[in-house]
């Protein structure tokens, strides 16, 4: 079978009978046995299940009662909850843990005949940049297997970049979707804080968490995202918002010329690679060359965004992750005193190294003694960020910035530097810190064929906006 990088070519094949969800499904399962053992994308694959699914869908299409998605073939992240199928957010703390019931995102693909292919590793509790911290050990990068694919959903990423399924859903609380997908040279979204309800996500930091979507191309990210946005009975922050048709308004509305921003201290962070900046420099000045106004736009705050994440997403962090205390479920340490012991020993034996330096960290922030200094400072500083923010925002349609500021880097090169892990974010955390849409899409390589991604941001449930302009651009 062909290599499909669009589902609208996939439905359009689909529609004409020259294939069928079977021969789809068997096409991507055989990708996945290729390079799975290497790469170390999928910890579940759902062949069985896939295939006949795939069946009843084909069955479907020769009645013409299939659905939007009949032939969107998807993976999910390791946080996203699907009835009767493992789920542990690749840490040791949820081992044997079987979903009760279903996210409403994947429910609402499956109600629309898409087919969950299997469960990706990501990095444990979505914490980290690499996709290194994981129970299921490291994913690699398909383009160079002795580089990481970015983080925490990185094999979300992967599975586009090695063609093992059409699209992913991964999470996003400080860039998990955007930074992956630059390492990958996917696109990647994180669409406003609350358009896609959260039922059925494991809980990271729940003021950031976002599920956000991989694909190969704007358009396909846009059809996935109109299907699962939306109002949700069993998430009560999520955005009652109308959805617009956002495939429509890319499809169907005239190009405009828009004025856009980019921040002056980005291009000029001491951590910037020479080669993203050029490339940044690059589509900036063919953004111009297209009849763009782009303007440097001062933004202070930006040395502030990356304290600000860590001290409140591990306070938020320290007190969701304490319902896993091997009491109720997942792993339970055996061997133990009294029910303290059971706490303490179930804790430090489930959980990985970073997720418990996080753990500690947010206690201490929101400790009596610290709360002032740390956690409270941290929400003030979240308000003025978001005012500087909107505050561009009502001048410009548009902010752009690299989505990181290195392409990927090797295995284990920053496992010693926990200061230079977390630097990787720094560009993309102000969008999850403000709440805001943005998307990173591909800009190039390196020279040995290593992607670069862009990242566009948007003002709050400016998504129909942002994945038009997206598209337009993308090369
Ligand atoms: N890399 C960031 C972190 O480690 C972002 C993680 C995420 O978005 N889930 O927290």
């Amino acid at each position: 079978m062909k290599k499909y990088s669009s589902f609208s070519d996939i439905q359009s094949d689909i529609l004409s009978q020259k294939i069928t969800c079977e021969t789809l499904v068997a096409y991507y399962l055989q990708n996945i046995e290729a390079r799975n053992a290497e790469l170390n994308v999928f910890t579940s694959v759902y062949a069985d299940e896939a295939k006949a699914q795939a069946k009843i869908i084909d069955e479907k299409i020769k009645n013409g009662t299939q659905g939007k998605l009949a032939g969107l073939v998807v993976g999910i992240k390791d946080v996203l909850a699907y009835q009767n199928h493992p789920l542990q957010a690749s840490s040791k703390i949820l081992d044997g843990f079987i979903s009760q019931f279903t996210a409403t995102a994947v429910q609402r693909l499956l109600n629309e005949d898409a087919i969950i292919i299997g469960r990706q590793n990501c990095d444990e509790f979505a914490m980290g940049s690499s996709n290194e911290n994981s129970t299921y050990g490291l994913t690699r990068n398909a383009q160079d297997p002795s580089r990481v694919p970015g983080g925490s959903s990185g094999a979300s990423a992967v599975a586009i970049q090695a063609d093992m399924c059409l699209v992913s859903l991964g999470s996003d609380t400080g860039g998990s979707v955007r930074q992956p997908a630059s390492f990958c040279g996917v696109v990647g979204l994180k669409p406003t804080y609350s358009r896609i309800s959260r039922y059925g996500l494991v809980a990271y930091a729940s003021s950031f968490d976002c599920i956000g979507i991989f694909g190969n191309n704007v358009i396909d990210v846009a059809k996935t995202l109109e299907v699962i946005a939306g109002a949700d009975d069993f998430d009560s922050t999520v955005s009652k918002n109308d959805v617009p048709n956002y495939t429509q308004e890319i499809l169907e509305k005239a190009p405009q010329k828009y004025k856009i921003a980019y921040i002056k201290e980005t291009l000029e962070n001491d951590g910037l690679s020479a080669l993203v900046k050029e490339k940044t420099l690059s589509k900036i000045k063919s953004l111009q060359e297209a009849g763009h106004t782009v303007e440097a736009v001062d933004f202070p705050l930006l040395k502030y965004l990356l304290p600000v994440y860590y001290i409140l997403t591990t306070a938020e962090a320290s007190s969701n992750l304490g319902r896993y205390d091997g009491v109720r479920y997942g792993y339970r340490s055996k061997n133990v005193s009294d029910l303290k012991d059971l706490y303490v020993k179930t804790r430090s034996e489930g959980f990985g190294i970073e997720v418990q330096k996080r753990i500690i960290l947010g206690t201490f922030v929101l400790s009596a003694s610290y709360y002032d200094a740390y956690y409270t400072k941290a929400q003030k500083m979240r308000r003025l960020v978001k005012e500087a923010t909107d505050k561009i925002f009502e001048n410009y349609d548009f902010i752009v910035m690299p989505t990181t500021p290195n392409i990927a880097f090797k295995i284990g090169e920053n496992q010693t530097d926990p200061v230079q892990m977390y630097l990787e974010d720094i560009f993309t955390v102000q969008a999850n810190v403000v709440g805001i849409p943005a998307i990173s899409i591909p800009n190039g390589t390196d020279e040995n064929g290593l992607s670069v991604g862009f990242q566009i941001a948007s003002s709050h449930f400016q998504e129909e906006k942002l994945l038009k302009f997206a598209n337009e651009i993308s090369n």
